[in-house]
């Protein structure tokens, strides 16, 4: 495949936007060569600038479950548009999908819509950290959250007590209330319960990890996490700015049954448009301006646009009985088909799956947490990635990603990709 014009269009971006791109990940530093620019797509495809067809397994970074340019998405945009894009005061739509969200999601009473991933988690830690009156948070090695300063917080090695910014410009005063554990690991949880007592305001996680590949929680972690939480006065905060919506129509807290106090929304409950949310029960809920003291706001925020796609996003899989089976049946396919060609290739490899988030890992070691998910070997992840792209097959530029499972792929589609497997693993 030729990709001269994504070369002029990068080298074009590279002179007035910082590394050519508006988000990193987009820079292919991590598997090197150029990116690749998109003109459009509908349903499971991509078509690039250069007139590249791609079969696409981001998706957004998760959003668009039901494919791209949604048929009913697109037209509840267009016809909203027409009524003005942006008020800064309250819309009937807002209180809509707020009654939409609180039926399908299970403990919360109330939401609050902002406009990305990144405020919901920053929102819900100030918010968890105003209700209990303490400082410090509990997170993840290897889980993002966003980029706001309290997440940019590196792993130290095991039992790390204190974190260490790994973003300059992140201060060393806001690092110290961050703590982080180990992925799949109560004991490194309890440790920093125990050292740290009732100064812990809450424990943040992924459910299910989806920014270390696929990680998915090991039996008892999320009910020991609940645990933890309800004996120490601590709040549990799930982030299912990945997984809301997607894994089911309740998220994790449907899928595992467990009870979080605050969960975090983005992407998907905005259709694609710029949407994140946070919500809890009323008590915690309440504590918000400008009912409660705690701060949070956004001229932007509950803009017509994106509630009008995000209404239509959830109407679509609210009322789509089969959708999460669907996506479960043409994930597990997939899944069956990777590991089959995997195999018959002699590759050493993991495969990590839940539901419609699917992870392929370059080690013969189970991935439970960061540390095992570096293990995977980089070189053939590069030359996995490459060779996929080469044959129409397009995957996150990253071995730390998940692969997102649209419902507008066909077994056609999955077919095609498991082909492309084989094709591209065959002298690995
Ligand atoms: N939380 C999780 C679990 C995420 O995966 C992401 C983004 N990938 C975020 C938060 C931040 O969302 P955004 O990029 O919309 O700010």
């Amino acid at each position: 495949m030729l990709y001269q014009r994504s070369s002029q269009l990068f080298a074009d971006a590279e002179k007035v936007i910082p590394g050519g791109v508006n988000s990193p990940v987009r820079a292919f530093k991590g598997v090197g060569g150029t990116p690749i620019f998109v003109k459009s797509a509908k349903g499971a495809y991509l078509y690039d600038e250069d007139g590249n067809k791609l079969i696409d397994y981001i998706n957004s970074w998760g959003p668009m479950i039901l494919g791209h340019a949604h048929q009913p998405v697109v037209d509840a945009i267009t016809e909203r548009a027409q009524l003005g894009t942006s008020f800064g005061m309250p819309t009937e739509l807002e209180t809509k999908i707020a009654e939409l969200a609180i039926s399908m999601v299970p403990n919360i009473d109330k939401i609050r819509f902002v406009n990305s991933g990144t405020e919901a988690c920053m929102s819900a830690i100030r918010l968890a950290r105003g209700f209990t009156k303490r400082d410090k948070i509990i997170k993840f090695s290897g889980c993002y959250h966003g980029h706001s300063d309290s997440f940019l917080i590196a792993a130290g090695s095991g039992l790390s007590t204190f974190g260490v910014p790994n973003s300059p410009g992140v201060t060393q005063g806001t690092a110290k209330d961050t703590l982080l554990a180990n992925y799949n690991d109560l004991e490194s949880v309890s440790a920093l319960f125990e050292a740290n007592k009732n100064e812990i305001a809450a424990i943040i996680v992924e459910p299910v990890a989806g920014n270390m590949g696929c990680v998915p929680p090991l039996n008892g972690f999320l009910e020991g996490l609940r645990q933890l939480c309800s004996d120490n006065n601590a709040l549990l905060i799930f982030d299912e700015v990945m997984t809301g919506f997607r894994l089911a129509k309740g998220g994790v807290q449907e899928l595992y049954n467990i009870k979080a106090d605050i969960v975090c929304f983005g992407k998907v409950i905005g259709g694609g448009l710029p949407v994140g949310a946070f919500a809890a029960r009323n008590e915690i809920m309440n504590y918000l301006a400008p009912i409660g003291p705690v701060y949070q706001a956004g001229t932007l925020s509950g803009n017509p646009l994106a509630m009008a796609a995000g209404l239509s996003m959830l109407q679509s899989l609210n009322n789509d009985a089969e959708i999460f089976q669907r996506l479960e049946d043409k994930t597990a396919y997939l899944e069956a088909g990777i590991r089959r060609v995997l195999t018959n290739n002699n590759v050493v490899f993991t495969v990590n799956r839940v539901g419609s988030m699917i992870s392929v890992h370059f080690d013969a070691e189970p991935v439970i947490d960061f540390q095992t998910a570096k293990n995977g070997d980089n070189e053939s992840f590069k030359k996995f990635f490459h060779g996929l792209l080469n044959e129409g097959v397009y995957i996150a530029p990253s071995a730390y990603e998940t692969w997102f499972i649209t419902d507008a792929l066909s077994y056609e589609d999955l077919d095609f990709t498991i082909n492309a497997i084989k094709k591209v693993t065959k002298d690995f």
